[in-house]
């Protein structure tokens, strides 16, 4: 049912003999970033039958979870019932990570209005969140406006974002299957980002024919072309993200393109109102609202 860390980690918390909060905090953590947000939240649900108190560290974990699934209603609810169930004042982190909830799905509207009634001054990490997430969907205006308050509350914080140190490991999703990093928040945001990609392209009805980008499947067959894929992608959302808004931006490799990942910028230059460029082994590949430039593989 779960990749092998992640199934090592729920039997060691099976068999702990005390558990406290932070124990069930680290469980869905784990989940979460192995992809399984159904059981995350099963976990929570436990948790609050079990007659365990929530405090306000569980419920950033809950928010993660229903970032990962998708469904932001149980996820504001779940905001509600914090404050007025359990009287737990929302930190800017809560703030925050309902900010990555809302947007990471595509709700920019709802995330912006959520952000509007804060009734705190949001925090630059806030507004980050947004302008990364509304360049991701495609809403250049809107990550530009928020690009403007970012660097007015932090200037180097747009530096910050461009600089190198915002994925270093292309092969991210690939090693999670064998060893977790929860310290890497940059790395954890384009993770994210690529989901959220994902999700919208399946729902366009995109197939992946090699891969399957939210089961662990690295370790059956089609293991290099997998890897080899999900590099594509990763290395699309690392260059966005670190590229002004609007600007077209170019991936190169040694390679030559597979169908799916040349399907999957066809997608994404759609969903992100972007020029990808691509140069593989053999030629140019220019990517711009859900076409490429080539006659061969497209
Ligand atoms: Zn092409």
């Amino acid at each position: 049912m779960y990749s092998r860390c992640c199934g090592s980690v729920v039997y060691m918390f099976h068999e702990m003999f005390e558990k406290n909060t932070e124990t069930w905090c680290v469980m869905m953590r784990c989940l979460v970033s192995n992809g399984y947000g159904d059981e995350a939240i099963s976990f929570f649900t436990r948790f609050k039958r079990e007659g365990n108190k929530l405090d306000g560290e569980i419920f950033k974990e809950i928010f993660s979870a229903y970032a990962l699934t998708g469904d932001v209603k149980k996820g504001l609810i779940q905001f509600e019932a914090m404050q007025k169930d359990y009287g737990i004042k929302p930190s800017m982190e809560h703030y925050n990570n309902v900010t990555k909830m809302l947007a990471t799905s595509g709700h920019l509207d709802e995330t912006l209005s959520f952000i509007e009634k804060m009734p705190v001054e949001p925090s630059v990490d806030v507004w980050e969140t947004l302008m990364n997430f509304s360049r991701v969907h495609g809403d250049v205006e809107l990550g530009d406006r928020c690009a403007e308050l970012v660097e007015k509350l932090d200037d180097t914080r747009l530096d910050k974002v461009s600089s190198a140190g915002l994925v270093a490991n292309v092969n991210y999703k690939y090693n999670r299957t064998k060893d977790i990093d929860t310290s890497r928040p940059e790395t954890d945001m384009i993770y994210e980002m690529l989901e959220s990609l994902q999700l919208q392209m399946l729902e366009m009805g995109y197939v992946p024919s090699t891969r399957e980008w939210r089961n662990e499947r690295v370790e059956k067959e089609n293991k290099q072309e997998w890897t080899f894929g999900y590099k594509e992608e990763v290395a699309v959302v690392k260059k966005l993200l670190d590229s002004r808004p609007r600007s077209s931006v170019t991936v190169i490799s040694n390679f030559r393109i597979c169908q799916d990942s040349h399907d999957a910028l066809k997608l994404m230059s759609e969903i992100t109102g972007r020029q990808l460029i691509k140069r593989d082994s053999k030629k140019f590949h220019q990517f711009g609202k859900g076409i490429c430039s080539c006659k061969l593989v497209s």
